[in-house]
């Protein structure tokens, strides 16, 4: 069930882009984040990150939530490269430091390096709250942001979706889960078969993505999956794009609809 609270809540969704290297504060910052509604992704250091963001496309992302030390590409490094790339595209992604560091003037060298705002970590979840209530609205008004407008919370048919599960509630957990960490597996091999112009990469591709949607019952992630399939088998590219930018807005939905339906099923007595 769709709830009134719930669609209110959708309107203040962001795509938050998570660098950070060390697992305890992913963990926390992901299960913060996620239980206000915002999709989150991970990078577990800068390189990752520009890779993230040199992929993202029609989604982008509201912000980046940055650490300042990890191996490879600290978060200074990451940051400037970011700022280069956007004197290109003319955007401005707002940048948010996260850092250990308590010394005093490092405020001062967060911004002077492009970055938009700074907490302090240990992660605290009202200076969270805060710095991106502050940051996400604070971005270009002429960008095409707010994931809001574009993302659609499904009502997932639970009876339906358990039926075929023996009713097993902890299973539909651990099969959501086990979704999502292999989601951006499957993408990626879309993307890969979209680069290779392959009709039958994609068709390869979207199948399997099918194969683990069609678990959550009727939704839009699987529709645009099928079509996807569809072009495949036809052994043309033609409106693949378009899809695909469908296919990831739909994922973006499915996270918030199955967050949804776990939340359902795990309220209910047993
Ligand atoms: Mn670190």
């Amino acid at each position: 069930l769709v709830t009134r609270h719930s669609l209110r809540e959708a309107q203040h969704i962001f795509r938050i882009l998570l660098v950070e290297d060390n697992l305890v504060n992913q963990t926390l910052a992901i299960s913060l984040l996620e239980k206000r509604g915002h999709i989150v992704v991970v990078a577990n250091n800068g390189r990752q990150a520009l890779a993230i963001l040199g992929e993202s496309t029609s989604r982008g992302f509201d912000l980046v939530l940055m650490d300042v030390q990890m191996p490879e590409m600290d978060g200074f490094e990451a940051t400037a490269a970011i700022r280069e790339k956007e004197k290109l595209t003319r955007r401005h992604i707002s940048i948010v430091a996260m850092t250990a560091h308590a010394l005093k003037g490092d405020e001062e060298r967060c911004l002077a390096a492009g970055m938009d705002g700074y907490i302090s970590k240990p992660i605290r979840s009202d200076e969270l709250f805060r710095v991106i209530e502050n940051h996400v609205t604070a971005v270009d008004p002429a960008m095409p942001r707010s994931l809001a407008q574009q993302i659609t919370i499904e009502t997932l048919d639970a009876n339906a979706v358990l039926n075929h599960l023996d009713g097993d509630v902890e299973l539909l957990q651990k099969l959501v889960e086990t979704f999502w960490d292999d989601c951006p597996r499957m993408v990626s091999n879309i993307r890969d078969a979209m680069k290779d112009e392959s009709p039958k990469a994609l068709e390869i591709a979207a199948h399997a993505m099918k194969g683990s949607l069609s678990y959550f019952g009727t939704n839009s992630s699987l529709q645009a999956t099928l079509k996807l399939e569809k072009l495949g088998q036809e052994g043309t590219m033609n409106g693949a794009a378009e899809l695909f930018a469908e296919l990831e807005n739909a994922l973006s939905g499915l996270k918030l609809s199955l967050a949804a339906l776990r939340r359902e099923v795990g309220a209910r007595p047993s």
